[in-house]
């Protein structure tokens, strides 16, 4: 072959900063990039040997090699794959990879620096610059009469190709790396790097240490194969121990016979699992299968809840294992990654253009070999296929929990206190989820028994038509709760940020439905029947009392004849008044005194069947009118929300008066 010396037709100067500059932001990619071309050069090579076009040797052992110099700067990326003639060198490396150049520069001249773009563009190769200033390629074709090729091109617009001494099919990439990037050389950095990347591609990579010398490890000989390389036999010396006999005298026993053992050249250890579990079918996995994967993929040590595989292939290639992780915080702290990959090799975390975003709650894996990953996110945002991608993965979820709900009951109802943030979260999210889960929410009633809406709305249908009453806060509320339970009507606890959005979705989705929270309203069952007159008399006076008492002119005081006489003072507030209130207070205004929304819709009610309020109501004037109004009003308050800090210290100095007046 002659020596060539070429000009990367290309009309701009010198691309290469610029690639560098734009291809990517992680530089570290390059490693992505070279080691999956090797793994596709054998993936070709082994089909070719399938189909009868290629006869391997018997013996060959199809793997990707990568070897560091820190010393020298270097990084070899060596496969035994299908590699090149000088006319595909020629054709792929110095013209394709340029047009795709072209192409790219073309597409991302104007855009800013930040648009990352996912995938190859058909520059994966030329990723190798963004950390090498030169680059070699050494390679022969696994084609009969096929002449090795050595490729040398420096960064600039200039390539040399010449003879190469390869005398095996395979391909050899030599990176020279530039001044920034010689902790890629590092063994501990490149390890880190390729277990990003590389951690699931389908064909062995190992990697060597070129400046650590000879590594060895010490194994018992019968366990030698023909593959090690035998530096040294030794004989282990047996392990004794002194132990006392009966009568007093010392023995010696053989606790560990002597060993044959052999020293051999360290055995290599592949980083990459080349069947990572979600290219398995389900039926071939275990529990504990499922378990290990996700310890080894997520580091997270605690188990998950339970998971999905994905398995399909029409009308696209999906495959994918979703795990359900155990939280117990509130949902705004729930951290889930959704690993994509393409082929079995790494794409990105969390793309939330191909996976719902409410899924990006869980943990897991998804590889989507179809995906047009040559293009950039906000046209991935906009392609048809995608959506129909992300779609199965929404049904495909919706349906396990349904099914899980159907047959699984008494598991799902384990797992909803942990899973219903998410599953809430894709209701107000995805409008088709929220059609799907709608008759498997399940609700924790006063007994702690789970219920459906339908099963609710059942509970209190005779005087509460299409009404779900809730509680927020279990300690806070008790004393509506107890009320609720002694007229035998239900209520579900509501206790998550998120289930006041959740509510009111759920609302305008199934028609008439109402949720109130048990403090909204005083139903007719805690009260006797009265006439329209009876109670206007003693209404007008404790309003007035009430009114001066407190200084509150704008005060809406309700009285009623509750059939607990023990309860003195409740205060209500409308249902559309409270979550008025709780929304402006999310927007911005969290923090503030819950009251400073002033007596806005809330009614002090009191009970004309308590001694306290008859006292009121017959004593505008006493001596200690002032103090019991105001000590009525702060103990309604109580049930209903937090007291302000002046209102809690108001109150203690008032309740140790009170002692005091009973003590004199
Ligand atoms: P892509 O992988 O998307 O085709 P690349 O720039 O990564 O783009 O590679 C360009 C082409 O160069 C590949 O399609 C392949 O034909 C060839 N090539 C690159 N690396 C190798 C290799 N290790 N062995 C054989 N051919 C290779
Ligand atoms: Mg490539």
């Amino acid at each position: 072959m002659s020596k060539e010396h070429g000009n990367l037709s290309i009309n701009s100067q010198n691309i290469f900063p610029i690639i560098k500059k734009w291809m990517y932001s992680d530089h570290d990619i390059f490693y992505r990039e070279l080691v999956s071309n090797a793994c596709d050069a054998i993936t070709k090579l082994k089909k070719l040997s399938m189909i009868g076009e290629y006869e391997a040797p018997d013996d060959i052992e199809y793997k990707v090699e990568i070897k560091l110099s820190a010393k020298d700067k270097t990084i070899k990326i060596i496969d035994n794959g299908i590699g090149m003639t000088k006319e595909e060198v020629d054709e792929y490396i110095n013209q394709i990879a340029f047009s795709g150049a072209e192409a790219f520069l073309e597409k991302y001249k104007d855009k800013a620096n930040d648009d990352q773009i996912i995938g190859h563009f058909g520059l994966g190769f030329y990723s190798a610059f963004m950390v090498a200033d030169q680059v070699t390629i050494d390679t022969l074709s696994f084609k009969d009469g096929a002449e090795s090729v050595h490729w040398s091109c420096d960064g600039g617009t200039e390539y040399d190709i010449s003879e190469g001494t390869k005398t095996t099919p395979g391909t050899e990439i030599t990176l020279y790396l530039n001044e920034d990037s010689y902790e890629f050389a590092n063994e501990y950095k490149a390890k880190e790097v390729l277990d990003k990347y590389c951690s699931f591609m389908p064909v062995p990579i190992f990697v060597t240490n070129e400046d650590a010398g000879e590594q060895t490890e010490e194994i018992p000989e019968e366990e030698v194969t023909e593959k090690d390389t035998v530096l040294d036999t030794f004989i282990k010396d047996a392990v004794t121990e002194e132990v006392e006999k009966e009568d007093g005298t010392k023995e010696t026993v053989e606790k560990v016979p002597a060993k044959k053992m052999a020293k051999i050249v360290k055995r290599p250890v592949a980083i990459n699992d080349i069947h990572p579990l979600w290219t398995k079918h389900p039926n071939e996995c275990s529990d504990e299968d499922y378990k290990e994967f996700y310890r080894k993929v997520f580091h997270d040590y605690k188990e998950p809840l339970f998971w999905i595989h994905l398995n399909m292939d029409y009308p696209f290639n999906l495959k994918g294992i979703l795990y359900f992780p155990k939280i117990n915080t509130e949902y705004e702290s729930i951290e889930g990654t959704i690993k994509l990959y393409n082929n079995q090799v790494f794409v990105a975390d969390n793309i939330k253009e191909v996976i719902p975003e409410f899924l990006l709650l869980l943990k897991g894996v998804i590889d989507c070999p179809d995906l047009p990953l040559n293009v950039s996110r906000s046209a991935l945002q906009n392609d048809g296929f995608v959506k129909k991608i992300s779609d199965y993965i929404t049904k495909k979820v919706a349906d396990k929990l349904s099914g899980m709900c159907k047959t699984d009951k008494e598991n799902y109802e384990k797992y909803w206190d942990d899973i219903n943030p998410f599953i809430k979260f894709g209701c107000l999210k995805d409008e088709k989820f929220a059609e799907k889960m709608n008759d498997y929410i399940i609700f924790k009633n006063l007994d702690g028994k789970y219920l459906t809406l339908k099963e609710c709305l059942e509970e209190n249908k005779e005087k509460h038509e299409n009404t779900v009453f809730y509680v927020t806060d279990e300690v806070e509320q008790s004393q509506y709760i107890n009320m609720f339970k002694n007229e035998g009507i239900d209520a579900v606890i509501l206790t998550h940020n998120i289930d006041q959005p959740f509510i009111t979705n759920m609302e305008s989705k199934n028609e008439n439905l109402k949720f109130k929270r048990i403090d909204a309203d005083l139903s007719d069952s805690f009260k006797e029947e009265t006439s329209k007159d009876e109670l206007k008399d003693m209404t007008e006076k404790l309003s007035k009392t009430f009114k001066d008492a407190l200084g509150k002119e704008n005060l809406t005081v309700n009285v009623e004849k509750l059939n607990d006489s023990s309860i003195s003072s409740m205060i209500t507030l409308s249902e559309e008044s409270r979550r008025m209130q709780d929304m402006m207070k999310m927007y911005g205004m969290a923090g503030m005194d819950p009251n400073m929304f002033g007596a806005e819709g809330q009614t002090l009610v009191l009970n004309a069947n308590n001694d306290l309020v008859k006292y009121v109501a017959e004593h505008a004037d006493g001596e200690n009118t002032k103090i019991i109004c105001e000590q009525l009003y702060d103990l309604a308050m109580l049930s209903h929300a937090p007291l302000s800090p002046e209102q809690m210290t108001g109150f203690i100095a008032r309740s140790n008066k009170i002692m005091e007046l009973l003590a004199k």
